[in-house]
């Protein structure tokens, strides 16, 4: 279907000034939500792509109208070459289509002035780069401008507490410390500060998922199901939006040969029947170490012995629990 100019440009979302650049932009932005392989609808795809033919003069207009003017924006157009090159690159390493580089050939305008399927691949090309982090974000006039009229758009979203497992071995468990532990948040995006612009390698999100390094500071005596808040060290929330917190699972390391109940620990042990009627000493293993045990003359079996303070920390508590022993005479 021919349009006329004007509702060309209205359907690009663009005024009647608009430059052949700014209508690239806007027909890549919106081909990249609007496109049937992103869930776009069918119809409004055609519709932009037919205003988008017309503007850039690939199909004539209901009524002759002047062409949007030519303009200097080169770097923008060299940075978007650049971008088509990566993401031409990257299709070919991953042998999704083995296309030939479009670096070989002289750069400027030439590029976008393919046909839309073309402008399509490149859209795809897009999604992929975002994994990229080579795509510097070109903040100018034009940039900031679009900024601020997107941060009026943004909803402001507090970010999500994050939740990771720590497991804590027995060190940690019977006197406590301080570890470095790896976790993967969202933080404000470093190259836009947030603003999410469109080519940043935020792919407009203003946030970007990192892997940081955080210093714990574990208590003794860590429970199974205990936790350690770190109060903001969750998601960092958009425009203005609150930061998360921390939630570090701890999962405390078993202790051989005995069951926990809290800070004490209840084992059995067998005690050969001779040294059990006439007495004498045994070596018990404890978390702490190996302790004696001076087992009286006539024990029976049956008999439980408690070892005080051999047990664990407790915790968020002073002192340790104690070691329940049910002698089993064999
Ligand atoms: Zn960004």
């Amino acid at each position: 279907m021919v349009q006329t100019q004007t509702h060309c440009y209205h359907l690009l979302g663009l005024s009647e000034s608009a430059t052949l650049t700014e209508v690239k932009r806007a027909y890549r932005r919106l081909a990249r939500t609007m496109h049937p392989d992103a869930g776009g609808d069918h119809a409004r795809f055609a519709e932009i792509t037919a205003a988008y033919n017309v503007l850039t003069g690939r199909s004539a207009p209901a009524k002759a109208a002047p062409r949007p003017r030519p303009d200097e924006d080169f770097d923008r157009d060299a940075a978007f070459a650049d971008f088509r090159r990566r993401a031409a690159n990257f299709r070919t390493r991953t042998g999704t289509a083995a296309q030939p580089d479009s670096a070989a050939q002289p750069e400027g305008d030439a590029p976008v002035e393919d046909a839309p399927q073309a402008e399509h691949a490149s859209v795809d090309g897009l999604e992929t780069a975002q994994v990229t982090p080579e795509v510097p974000c070109r903040p100018g006039l034009w940039a900031r401008l679009r900024s601020r009229l997107r941060r009026a758009r943004v909803r402001a979203m507090d970010g999500t507490d994050v939740r990771t497992p720590l497991s804590v071995d027995l060190e940690m468990l019977l006197r406590g410390g301080e570890r470095l532990v790896s976790v993967e948040r969202l933080i404000t995006c470093p190259s836009c500060a947030g603003q999410g612009s469109e080519l940043c390698v935020c792919g407009g999100q203003g946030r970007v998922l990192t892997r940081e390094k955080v210093k714990v500071v574990v208590p003794a005596g860590a429970r199974p199901g205990a936790q350690l808040r770190l109060r903001r060290k969750g998601n960092e929330g958009v425009a203005g939006g609150a930061t998360g917190d921390l939630y570090l699972d701890l999962q405390p390391i078993e202790i051989d040969g005995y069951l926990r109940e809290g800070a004490d620990l209840r084992g059995t042990r067998e005690v050969p029947t001779t040294l059990a009627r006439q007495g004498g000493a045994l070596a018990i293993p404890t978390p702490w170490g190996s302790v004696r045990l001076d087992v009286p003359p006539g024990t029976r079996d049956g008999m439980r012995f408690r070892l005080p303070g051999q047990g664990l920390p407790r915790w968020q508590g002073a002192g340790r629990g104690e070691l329940y022993l049910l002698v089993a005479v064999r």
